[in-house]
């Protein structure tokens, strides 16, 4: 998976169409990420009394598949493509297709 934790995504379908999130987890299983404050779903809470937790509805992140998510670059602040290729010393490193900066 190219994507990586911490990387800035944009969400590109869904209700979160277009809105720009941190990466907070991989879920390579299931080729899906979680990203931070997006792609909330409600769910109801049972009240649990052991953790003092009281119930109700409370909204989390839901992962999303990463066909559906593109990584923002950090140097030209566009969506974009990923590619990887290797320094001299022979490092595997990524780059941004549109503006060519390694990041
Ligand atoms: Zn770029």
């Amino acid at each position: 998976m190219k994507i990586r934790q911490n990387d800035k995504v944009m969400i590109v379908s869904g209700k979160d169409k277009s809105k720009i999130g941190k990466v907070v987890k991989i879920l390579s299983n299931d080729n899906k990420v979680l990203v931070e404050g997006l792609n909330k779903v409600k769910r109801h809470v049972k009240p649990n009394p052991y953790k003092q937790e009281q119930g109700g509805i409370k909204e989390i992140e839901s992962p999303v598949h990463v066909s559906n998510v593109r990584v923002v670059c950090d140097a030209c602040a566009n969506p974009t493509k990923i590619g990887y290729r290797f320094t001299e010393d022979g490092k595997k490193i990524r780059y941004c297709k549109k503006c060519d900066e390694n990041f």
